[in-house]
Order: structure tokens, then sequence, then C-alpha cells
């Protein structure tokens, strides 16, 4: 029987991973970092030291409230580091292969009751929990991004998840402040699968002649979003719409998942959207 979490690890400490650890460490969880780079962990650390500065600063947390969070925040130096966890967190690159030998490696240090979640965004979580011998205690934890701003985390159960494990994961949610929603363990979860989609069908659109803007203020006035969905893949990242398109129509095998011509040529030239400074607008 699993006590209540109060250690969390995450593995991986880019964009998103240093995200989950900030709002951990503000959630009162002990909390323990670690990434393959040394450079980026340094980094990292030292960027979520400063966002809890920022926060501080626009009066959105006390400065006990910051100083408790950053008490609470550990750089790991091996994967050993782990071994005490009740839940660790993987957010490293999007590679199987890199995310199998993770859980391997955790699978063999973590205490046996710990709990295993993934950030993926497109990899079978039952695939993952299959490079372990506790795939019951494997689970998706899908945060948005920027974490710290986002209420959303789908849940994913493998087709092993058992209910101790999904529970405790839900508490875990709840106590970030966020709201879990369980999603099905297949291609884009609910919210990538939906949302992939009516961009792509956005830059059909785009590409048939419609102006970006028109599209975008036809959706934002028509349909009550923040923003436009040119203007959301912009921020996104085209390379990353493109590759969670590329995952949806190959692994669900439909012509209507196919990913339109004109974000591929985007793509190739080096056109992401906002980090590359153009995309279907220019920044
Ligand atoms: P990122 O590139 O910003 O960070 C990935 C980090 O993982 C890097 O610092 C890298 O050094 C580290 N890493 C690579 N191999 C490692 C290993 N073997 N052990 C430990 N660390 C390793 O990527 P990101 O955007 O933070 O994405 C991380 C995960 O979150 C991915 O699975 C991605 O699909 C998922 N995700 C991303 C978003 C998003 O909008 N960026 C949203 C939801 C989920």
């Amino acid at each position: 029987m699993m006590k209540e979490i109060s250690r969390i690890g995450v593995i991986g400490s880019g964009q998103m991973g240093a995200g989950i650890a900030q709002v951990s460490a503000m959630s009162g969880y002990e909390t323990l970092i670690w990434d393959v780079s040394k450079d980026n962990l340094t980094e990292n650390v030292k960027g979520i030291f400063s966002q809890l500065n920022k926060m501080v600063e626009k009066g959105k947390l006390t400065a006990i409230q910051s100083e408790a969070a950053k008490a609470l925040l550990f750089a790991g130096n091996t994967m050993q580091d782990f071994a005490s966890c009740d839940l660790v967190v993987e957010a490293a690159t999007e590679n199987f292969q890199v995310k199998a030998e993770i859980f391997k490696n955790l699978d063999e240090t973590l205490k046996p009751e710990g709990i295993l979640a993934s950030n993926t965004s497109s990899i079978s979580i039952t695939k993952i929990a299959a490079t372990t011998k506790r795939p019951s205690q494997v689970i998706g934890m899908h945060f948005m991004n920027p974490v710290p701003l986002m209420k959303l985390v789908e849940l994913i159960r493998g087709i092993q998840t058992n209910d101790e494990t999904y529970n405790a994961i839900k508490l875990v949610v709840d106590k970030m402040g966020k709201t879990g929603v369980q999603a099905s363990d297949s291609p884009g979860f609910t919210v990538n699968r939906v949302l992939m989609p009516m961009i792509n069908e956005a830059i059909f659109l785009f590409q048939e002649g419609t102006k970006a803007k028109d599209i975008d203020d036809g959706m934002q006035l028509g349909t009550n979003q923040p923003m436009g969905p040119l203007a959301l893949a912009d921020l996104i990242g085209l390379d990353t719409c493109l590759f969670i398109m590329q995952v949806l129509h190959r692994e669900l095998g439909e012509d209507k998942y196919r990913p339109c011509p004109l974000l591929v040529k985007y793509v190739e030239a080096g056109w992401f959207g906002r980090k590359s400074k153009k995309g279907f607008y220019t920044y």
C-alpha cells in the first residue's frame, strides 16, 4: 500500500521538467530534479529560481512561499538519488529509446512501491510501462505548457495501470492546484487529437488562399478561443505541430490526419513560428 506521496522526482529539466519541478516544490513536495546534461540542469534550476522571484515581484507568491519552494527543490547528481522518491515524473526528450532507458533504470533503482509517470505527448503509456517490471504503477501525466499557468493535466492509464496508482496521482494533481482529466492511451490523448487536426485544417485554408488574420479572427470571434489556430500554431512551434500530425497520421492510419503540405514546407524552411521569428506571422 502506497503511503501519501511526499517526495517527487523529475527527470529532464527542459521546458516541461522545470515547470513540473517548480509547481511540485510550490505545492509542498520535496522535489528532486535531474538532467542528463549537467549544463541544462544548472541553467534550468537557476531558471526555476528566477521564475519564483518573478512571481514574488508580480505579487503572485509571497517571499515566504517562494523561499519555502526553493528550500524544497534539489538537483540530483545521478539517477540513484531517486531511489527514495514516491513518484518520479519523466519529462525527457520525446524519443521512445530515451524514455525506455530511463524507465528501465528507474525501475531498478526506485523503491518497489514507487510510481513512475511520463509526461510524453505522443508515446503509448502501455508501451513505456512494458519496459518496467511494475507496469501497474506506471501512468501518463500530461502537463500543458507553460506548466505553472495551465490548469489541465491529462491522466492516461496504460492497459495495466491499477486504481491505486491512478488515485494517488489524482491526489497529487489536485494538491498542485491542477485539474486532472482522464484521457485514453491513444495517439494525441484528448487535447492534441482534437486541437492539431483543427490547426492543420486552418493551414489547409491558408494554403488555399484565405488570409491568416481572417482565419484567426474568424475562429477567435466565432468560437470564443483566446487566439486563432494559426497564431496558436506559431506559439506551439510548427515543428511540434508537424511531429504530432505525423504521429496521428501514422498511428491512426487515416487520411484525415495527413499533415498539410504547406506545414511541411514551412518546417523545411526553418519557419517554426515564434521561436524562429517567422511562421504564419512575423515576430
Ligand atoms: P526539452 O527539450 O525542453 O527538454 C528535454 C530535456 O530532457 C533536456 O534538458 C535534455 O537534456 C533532457 N534529457 C534528454 N535525455 C535525457 C535522459 N536520458 N535523462 C535525463 N534527461 C534527459 O523538452 P520539453 O519540451 O520539456 O519536453 C519534455 C517532454 O514533455 C517530452 O516528452 C514532450 O513530448 C513532453 N511535452 C512537451 C510539451 C511542450 O509543449 N513542450 C507539452 C506537453 C508534454
